[in-house]
């Protein structure tokens, strides 16, 4: 039997700091989902995102869907956001306005990342390189940092770890299932879920 689909999602539209936003008028994109102990949290919404105001909705929603079921992780019963909650122009994360949006955003994300802990989430997945460096990570190249497990010290909370992964466009534009990196990608994923099983 197929159980009715419920989520929450959580509006930063009431923090100050998006009144000064360059994506002030556009589409707001919230993070959303359940408490089942994970947040996946990518760069920014695409056209398909924008056009429904929800996460991960288009090819890249779709890849990271499949690889969290192969990882008997339900997307829908964990948290997905994003650092910033607009599209940028050309959905380009490195747009002038989008680093200028990125600076109010992390102030939204924190207190997005607040609301979810206070709910039960205790892992941040972070998807890809943009969204690592954007909640404090330091690193060179993604696949240093791929599956690590370290405990957060950007968002200050004590029980709040981070276990960084590709993002699934990278997976996508590298043949997606078929890419080389599919099933590291996946054993990261199966790693969250025996991590939090062991705590
Ligand atoms: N869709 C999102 O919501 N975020 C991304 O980072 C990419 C696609």
């Amino acid at each position: 039997m197929s159980r009715k689909l419920i989520l929450k999602s959580f509006s930063r539209d009431d923090l100050s700091d998006c009144q000064n936003c360059p994506f002030e008028k556009n589409n707001k994109i919230w993070g959303e989902g359940n408490f089942g102990g994970i947040c996946f949290i990518g760069e920014a919404g695409g056209r398909d995102e924008d056009v429904k105001k929800r996460p991960f909705v288009g090819i890249a929603g779709k890849l990271l869907t499949e690889g969290l079921a192969v990882a008997k992780i339900n997307r829908y019963d964990n948290w997905v956001t994003n650092v910033v909650t607009a599209r940028p122009p050309n959905n380009n994360f490195h747009h002038p306005s989008t680093i200028k949006a990125r600076e109010c955003c992390l102030h939204g994300l924190k207190k997005e990342i607040a609301y979810v802990v206070s709910k039960g989430v205790r892992v941040l997945v972070p998807l890809g390189s943009n969204a690592s460096r954007s909640i404090g990570l330091e690193f060179e190249r993604m696949g240093q940092i791929c599956g690590e497990i370290y405990r957060d010290s950007f968002f200050g909370f004590t029980d709040l770890w981070v276990i960084p992964n590709y993002h699934p466009s990278y997976l996508a534009r590298n043949g997606g299932k078929d890419s080389p990196q599919w099933n590291y990608w996946i054993k990261n994923f199966v790693k969250v879920t025996n991590f939090l099983k062991q705590r």
